[in-house]
């Protein structure tokens, strides 16, 4: 039993919600009180809020957009450098959330990854994973890197086993779907050789 700093009721304590900041885990106040308070809440400040702020929106439209603008070309940097930092804070906050939750639920999710292979799109997507690994496991370099160290490069893939270091601005350039036919166009012309002839 415990006793509500409203009512003055002495409850059961399922009749408490929880409170983790709580030294007993539960809140001051019994539930009935709890919802209580919130409706009261509500009905005094129905759309009060809401009102106000959607009516100076109205009359102030025009006002509003182009102080928002101007403000945005004062500060175009800073405004970017806002956004970028929004995005990546959340990008991390997303990241931790789905690691904590592949961690929470691994074995569930194990369970499921199992059951998704043995379906039609699961057994391709299996397929297609294991076709890249193998790819990545069985490159052998057709020759050594020869740029200097100041150059980043790529091993871009000629085959399903050779791979030619390309640098790497030139190599993201070359993207899309026909990515490794047209990369080796443009190796025969760098290195000046004849691919078609070492691929035979
Ligand atoms: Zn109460
Ligand atoms: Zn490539």
């Amino acid at each position: 039993m415990k006793k509500c700093n409203k009512c003055n009721r002495h409850l059961p304590i399922t009749n408490f919600h929880k409170d983790n900041f709580k030294k007993d885990g539960l809140r001051t106040i019994c539930k009935e009180c709890t919802i209580d308070t919130v409706k009261k809440y509500r009905e005094a400040n129905r759309g009060k809020h809401n009102l106000s702020s959607k009516n100076y929106r109205d009359t102030h439209k025009d006002k509003v957009r182009e102080s928002n603008r101007s403000y945005i070309k004062r500060n175009i940097i800073k405004v970017k450098d806002s956004q970028r930092r929004r995005i990546e804070k959340h990008r991390k906050e997303y990241d931790d959330y789905h690691k904590q939750y592949r961690k929470r639920n691994a074995e569930q999710l194990a369970i499921k990854a199992r059951e998704n292979r043995q379906t039609e799109k699961g057994k391709e997507i299996s397929i297609k994973h294991h076709t890249k690994r193998k790819r990545n496991l069985g490159w052998s370099k057709l020759w050594n890197n020869p740029f200097p160290d100041e150059v980043k490069i790529e091993w871009h893939h000629i085959n399903n086993l050779l791979v030619i270091p390309i640098p790497k601005r030139l190599h993201q350039l070359i993207r899309g779907k026909t990515h490794r036919h047209r990369c080796n166009d443009l190796i025969d012309k760098l290195y000046n050789i004849d691919l078609e002839a070492i691929l035979i």
